[in-house]
């Protein structure tokens, strides 16, 4: 397979050409397509396989082919700690520099001012912590009925970490129509619960 395989755009292709990948991982090879197809994903991977771009590329693609939801996020990346958070940011604006999307990094330990004004001015993508979210979302400065395209990744640790009740709480706030991809490193049985309560019939794919 190769990258041209899988039906990210030419600009995406770019962009994975000047980040020097020659050719797709195993979970991209699986993810981006299922992504590109609207449905979704289940995918049990571990850092380092890749697959950070297996969700980021599509998501690109998705909110590039879509519409502006005037100031509303239309997608959302949860994060178990705000380093993870702070990489997937990164790539985003790595592979997404030829795009004029916004993105607002929602993490603890930062004064929020800076994060509300990047909400009131509007914002494409949403990468956060769940802290941080609840936070922002219970004092009413951030709405998630627009959030279409959702991820929870890093599921398992998540677990670990205690913060499931919250991603059921942001989950809860998430517009039924919309598409959700669930990243885990191992599948543990509340792991399991949590997919099949918020995941609708997903392409499971396991590295
Ligand atoms: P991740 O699993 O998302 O943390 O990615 C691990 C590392 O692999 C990162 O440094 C990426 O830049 C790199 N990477 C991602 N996709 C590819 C690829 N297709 N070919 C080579 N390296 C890649």
């Amino acid at each position: 397979t190769t990258f041209a395989d899988l039906g990210l755009s030419p600009e995406l292709l770019k962009a994975v050409e000047e980040a020097g990948y020659t050719e797709p991982t195993p979970i991209q090879a699986e993810a981006i397509p299922a992504v590109l197809m609207m449905k979704d994903v289940l995918g049990i991977a571990q850092t380092g396989t890749g697959k950070t771009a297996s969700f980021v590329l599509p998501m690109i693609d998705v909110l590039a082919n879509g519409r502006r939801r005037a100031l509303m996020p239309r997608s959302l990346i949860l994060e178990p700690t705000r380093e993870l958070a702070a990489q997937v940011a990164e790539n985003f604006e790595k592979y997404g520099a030829n795009h004029d999307l916004k993105m607002a990094l929602l993490i603890g330990g930062v004064q929020m001012g800076e994060q509300v004004k990047a909400l009131n001015d509007g914002v494409d993508v949403l990468i956060a912590t769940p802290g941080r979210l609840m936070d922002l979302f219970e004092r009413g400065k951030i709405m998630l009925n627009a959030c279409e395209l959702v991820v929870i990744d890093e599921a398992d640790r998540m677990l670990d970490m205690g913060f499931i009740p919250d991603i059921e709480f942001i989950c809860d706030k998430l517009p039924d129509q919309r598409q959700t991809l669930l990243f885990s490193a191992t599948m543990p049985a509340p792991i399991e619960k949590l997919a099949k309560k918020f995941l609708d019939n997903p392409k499971r794919m396991e590295v």
